[in-house]
């Protein structure tokens, strides 16, 4: 598999730890859009495209955001599904719990050969002067 193309969308600014977003094309053929990198502790990383996910109201089934206390359609109260996660460890499980990959490599190797690209691109971008 081939990364053809990375387009890179900086969005230094808007969010401290979300610097760009990415598209890459493999092989000529197929995009994935809405890769993310993203400043960690360690430094940058990519990110894959998720969606976050909704919890359906037990009343009307209106789909809100996770971990809502009241429904936005019928203000019904929902009851929360969990206790909310003590250590900050437990808290960082729960986050990612309610995002979930929309397309995401399966091996080690190629979430790295993505990252490399992706990564490389990004500093490439990055070093351009800015237009105005
Ligand atoms: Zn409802």
């Amino acid at each position: 598999m081939e990364i053809t193309e990375v387009r890179i969308f900086p969005k230094e600014g808007l969010n401290n730890k979300l610097r760009a977003y990415a598209t890459i094309t493999i092989e000529n053929a197929f995009v994935v859009r809405n890769i993310k990198v993203i400043e960690g502790k360690n430094g940058l990383f990519v990110a894959m495209p998720s969606r976050r996910m909704k919890d359906s109201c037990p009343k009307c089934g209106h789909k809100n955001e996770v971990r809502s206390k009241f429904c936005n359609e019928c203000s019904a109260s929902i009851p929360a599904k969990a206790p909310v996660a003590a250590t900050p460890e437990a808290q960082h499980d729960a986050r990612q719990s309610e995002h979930k990959d929309i397309a995401h490599p399966i091996t080690v190797e190629c979430r790295e050969r993505i990252q490399r690209k992706v990564l490389d691109a990004y500093e490439a971008e990055k070093g351009k002067p800015k237009s105005i």
